[in-house]
């Protein structure tokens, strides 16, 4: 057996792949990737594919930036890892220094942790015990989440999750959530349309609060874009208001930006497109440009101060994971937001932004697209069965599926969320690459739907 051969055997025998079902994959050749380049990823056989998803959120500059190499080659020179617990280290004081200073305003304390998931259980077990430490007889143990929201797959964060085919099957050890609508506007539930809807879907979200707000903690929210649920945005306005109701109702709100952070909707995070700021923000996936598994979870003072107290007072946050604030992780951070300053990133997206939507507009003719939704460098591509009535194909036909995997023949990896194609390739992505991945995308629509 050949090395490439063995490998792919290996693969099959030994490792559990993710959200994957093993039976389905251990039927096929795996495609197996061993190097990155720029915006291309390159498998063991030498075949090059477009990175249309940016390896899952994460790959904000690029592959093999030499930027976030070398800062990590040097971080290498002094030390990989050293823990929090009782000691600081360089790179993390440096980049919780940074952090504050790009974060929306009021944000000022950082706590690391290494994944989505992480932060967000950060997040909920801070306001949790905030409003513990600070409250008389307190109750405000509930929290309100969204139809539709993933924030991860740890218990706290499937808590406040609601896609069935991740949640379900946990429910009975999961807490109770109010659950507030996520506009859909494509299906919208109320039969209505933006912008004459007013945004009548905020109407539950605020009988919740009015009527249950002295046992909310918080709200929790994916910030103009729903990533999981399937690119979801939401129409301007819906997150400002948000805002002022849970402002009003004394909840905290919880801006998880794992997926929208890093320049991805077009700003260096969503809160930034309605100009608000949450009162705990979650960070992971583009942190370090797709380097190291680092998150955060970032606070205002205010909430901080509760948690300071005497020893005795056990006020303390006893949270921490082995690797929190890993030098390794905190250097590429560090060079990944170097690079958005020297390369003026964000500035210089708007361009490609424009490009983006002129190029979809292409899909928008191809009679079983429903509807193609986009924000910053990212879009949902929905396929339907039939237009008119909006009816999905069946799940068993997996026809998103089939597109990504023809997609992938034509050297473009993009993945499906049911029927959608999610593509959101790297910020670094050149105009001509655009090009292609749309071009690829719609030939594979009308290879797999016929038209
Ligand atoms: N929150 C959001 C909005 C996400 O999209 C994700 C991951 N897709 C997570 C949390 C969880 O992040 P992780 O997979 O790093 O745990």
């Amino acid at each position: 057996m050949t090395g490439k051969r063995r490998l792919q055997e290996l693969d099959k025998l030994r490792v559990w792949h993710p959200f994957t079902q093993m039976k389905e994959w251990n039927s096929r050749t795996p495609l197996i990737i061993e190097k990155g380049e720029g915006n291309y990823l390159i498998d063991i056989n030498g075949k090059r594919y477009l990175d249309g998803v940016s390896s899952l959120w994460v790959t904000v500059h690029g592959h093999r930036k030499k930027e976030i190499d070398r800062a990590i080659k040097n971080q290498l020179d002094k030390i990989a890892h050293s823990t929090l617990l009782g000691l600081g280290n360089v790179p993390s004081i440096l980049l919780a220094e940074k952090l504050v200073s790009i974060a929306p305003r009021g944000l000022k304390k950082v706590f690391y942790s290494d994944s989505g998931s992480t932060a967000v259980e950060i997040a909920l077990k801070i306001s949790f015990q905030y409003w513990e430490q600070t409250q008389k007889d307190n109750k405000k143990i509930k929290f309100i989440a969204f139809t539709g929201a993933y924030h991860g797959d740890t218990f706290g964060s499937m808590s406040v999750g609601e896609i069935d085919i991740f949640v379900k099957k946990y429910r009975p050890l999961l807490f109770d959530t109010y659950r507030a609508p996520y506009p859909y506007c494509y299906r919208c539930t109320l039969k209505k349309s933006y912008p004459r809807c007013k945004l009548a879907c905020l109407e539950i979200l605020e009988i919740l609060l009015r009527e249950h707000n002295r046992e909310i903690a918080a709200c929790v929210i994916e910030p103009l874009l729903q990533g999981a649920a399937g690119m979801i945005s939401s129409p301007p306005g819906f997150l400002k208001e948000v805002r002022r109701l849970t402002k009003k109702y004394n909840v905290h709100l919880i801006a998880d930006e794992v997926a929208t952070g890093f320049g991805r909707t077009g700003r260096m995070f969503a809160c930034d497109v309605e100009g608000i700021s949450p009162d705990i923000l979650c960070l992971g996936k583009g942190l370090t440009g797709g380097y190291m598994p680092l998150a955060a979870t970032l606070t205002t003072d205010k909430i901080y101060r509760a948690f300071l107290g005497d020893q005795s007072e056990l006020k303390t946050f006893f949270h921490g994971h082995t690797y929190t604030g890993n030098p390794l992780g905190c250097a590429a951070a560090l060079a990944n937001l170097d690079v958005f300053k020297k390369e003026r990133t964000i500035e210089r997206l708007n361009g490609k932004i424009k490009l983006f939507k002129r190029l979809l507009m292409d899909l928008h003719g191809l009679k079983h697209v429903g509807e193609v939704r986009h924000i910053g460098l990212v879009a949902g591509v929905e396929l339907v069965k039939d237009r008119v009535t909006k009816d999905p194909y069946p799940s068993g036909a997996r026809t998103g599926n089939a597109v990504c995997m023809d997609a992938r023949d034509r050297g473009l990896i993009i993945r499906p969320l049911g029927d959608t194609l999610v593509i959101m390739p790297p910020l670094s992505i050149k105009e001509a690459e655009l090009k292609r991945i749309v071009k690829i995308v719609r030939e594979s629509i009308i290879k797999v739907t016929g038209e």
